[in-house]
């Protein structure tokens, strides 16, 4: 994709600031990081997100958030974090080409990611969204 930013970073020809590198896959840090060293990781392949990936491939991925998280406890004593996928316009993807957020968290870091709690009352609708995925 000639236009998409981050085949651009996955070819070399824009920088970043990478943090492991494979032959199908990249991390690098986010260029608004909203935790120290918050890393996106993607495949080195446009694809848009989890929806169009082949499974094989998306694999590939999440084992690459594995490997930046096990630097992360090795180098820095990493025990807190989340890890993020927005995928489409309306779960708030940005950049559609497919990548993960890793967010290390520490106790005063200031940043708050969490889903509200809302909604008891949907409960009661569980069992007929069961019904549907059948
Ligand atoms: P999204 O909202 O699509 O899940 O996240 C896209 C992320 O990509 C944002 O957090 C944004 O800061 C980051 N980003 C956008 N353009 C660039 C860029 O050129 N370089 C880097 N390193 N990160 C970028
Ligand atoms: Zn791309």
């Amino acid at each position: 994709m000639s236009d998409c930013i981050f085949c651009k970073i996955a070819a070399g020809e824009i920088p970043a600031a990478k943090v492991y590198e494979d032959e199908h896959t990249l991390a690098f840090f986010d260029i608004f990081p909203s935790a120290e060293n918050h890393t996106l990781v993607i495949p080195k392949a446009h694809h848009v997100n989890v929806l169009d990936i082949p499974p094989e491939v998306f694999s590939r991925v999440m084992n690459t958030v594995k490997k930046v998280v096990e630097i992360y406890k090795n180098k820095l004593g990493l025990e807190n974090l989340q890890f993020i996928h927005n995928a489409g316009e309306h779960g708030q993807q940005d950049v559609f080409h497919l990548h993960v957020h890793i967010l290390p968290r520490a106790e005063g870091d200031g940043a708050n990611i969490k889903y509200p709690k809302r909604n008891p009352e949907w409960r009661d609708r569980f069992d007929t969204l069961l019904q549907k995925l059948k």
